[in-house]
């Protein structure tokens, strides 16, 4: 894994180099899977290519120590160029800010090593599983409460994912298997194919549930293979996006879901709720209703969990609780994600 990511990081710097902005037709536009090798992991590449100055660069050196750069330029082309609050930048840019480390930040805020009975499958609630189907994402959100996940003891080969099939075969009470990771879908269409296969002949599994950032990051992911193996199963298939910030759904993005949408994948919406990104009410409905032109409905709206590195994107219980409130006077009920705090040991997320 180190010397690949080696690897990549040294390809990168070279390509960049020659890579224009333009967006390429469908036909031309290169594989998602040379798009997310060919991602920016130099944090002075990001700072060049959006004309940051010397200030956010130390920073972003210092957070990339912590929790690596990854963006591909299918996000940074939605990124304005010399906005250091761009929304977007928020999300993906380190700062010196994430070596803050107050009372109650934790590695593993959410205690996900407590829950796990089988090698990559987190077993919390009643009637669903999360199964880690890949260890890498597309992009790396700032935010993120698996910023220290140890992957590496979490991503089983096919061999070692009958450790995790046996546990659903044995559990009839489980009737949804949720994929994550990560992000799923940073796994190759083979082994996803593989993986879903051997779930849809698990009688007790209705639904097969996908969280993933892919399709809004590189909407290029949602390919003909991708289709193919999603279209076809038997199980009911949800895909839980996350999303944001509105300018997050360009165009390609839009697409992307309407392909989904066209395989008979009902598509939700997750977002984590971020000073300086979507802490402001217009914002919130903004997003929303670009979600719906989108075919999304929101789900979630998460405060962010506690997890070191992130303290800088809290926004208070009370502040939450009060933008939500303001929110439902701009939009319809359908419209509104359900505001949520995930607390170890309960049963479900807990509304707030
Ligand atoms: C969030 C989560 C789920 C899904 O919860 P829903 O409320 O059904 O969206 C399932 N398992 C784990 C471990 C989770 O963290
Ligand atoms: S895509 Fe999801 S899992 Fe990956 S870094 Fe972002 S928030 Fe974390």
């Amino acid at each position: 894994m180190i010397t690949r990511r080696r690897a990549f990081l040294q390809e990168n710097i070279m390509i960049v180099a020659s890579d224009n902005h333009e967006r390429a037709s469908e036909t031309q536009s290169p594989s998602w899977q040379h798009q997310l090798s060919h991602a920016i992991r130099d944090p002075k590449v990001l700072c060049q290519r959006l004309g940051l100055d010397e200030t956010w660069l130390k920073g972003a050196q210092t957070g990339h120590k912590l929790f690596e750069v990854r963006v591909p330029d299918a996000y940074l082309n939605r990124i304005a160029y010399s906005a250091p609050h761009d929304p977007l930048l928020r999300q993906v840019l380190p700062l010196g800010d994430e070596t803050l480390a107050p009372a109650g930040y934790v590695t593993d805020p959410l205690e996900e090593a407590d829950h796990r009975p089988a090698r990559g499958l987190i077993h919390k609630y009643a009637g669903r599983v999360l199964l880690i189907a890949s260890p890498t994402c597309a992009v790396n959100c700032r935010y993120c409460f698996r910023r220290h996940f140890p992957y590496s003891e979490n991503s089983p080969s096919r061999a070692q994912w009958q450790e995790a099939l046996d546990y659903l075969r044995g559990d009839v009470s489980i009737h949804e298997a949720i994929l994550s990771g990560g992000d799923p879908l940073a796994a190759s269409d083979r082994q996803l194919a593989w993986l879903v296969n051997e779930l849809e002949h698990i009688p007790h599994l209705k639904r097969l549930r996908i969280h993933t950032r892919l399709p809004v990051v590189i909407p290029d992911r949602v390919d003909s293979a991708l289709l193919e193996w999603l279209g076809n199963t038997r199980l009911q298939k949800v895909m839980v996006l996350h999303i944001n910030h509105a300018n997050e759904i360009d165009q390609a993005v839009v697409d992307a879901c309407a392909r989904l949408k066209a395989a008979g994948v009902t598509l939700l919406n997750q977002s984590v709720l971020l000073r300086g990104v979507n802490d402001e009410v217009n914002t919130l409905a903004a997003l929303s209703e670009r979600l719906f032109e989108a075919g999304i409905l929101p789900y979630y709206l998460h405060v962010l969990d506690p997890v070191q590195g992130a303290a800088h994107f809290d926004v208070p219980d009370d502040e939450a609780r009060a933008l939500v409130s303001k929110l439902r006077e701009h939009l319809p009920g359908f419209l509104m994600p359900r505001l949520v705090r995930e607390i170890p040991g309960e049963a479900s997320k807990t509304p707030l």
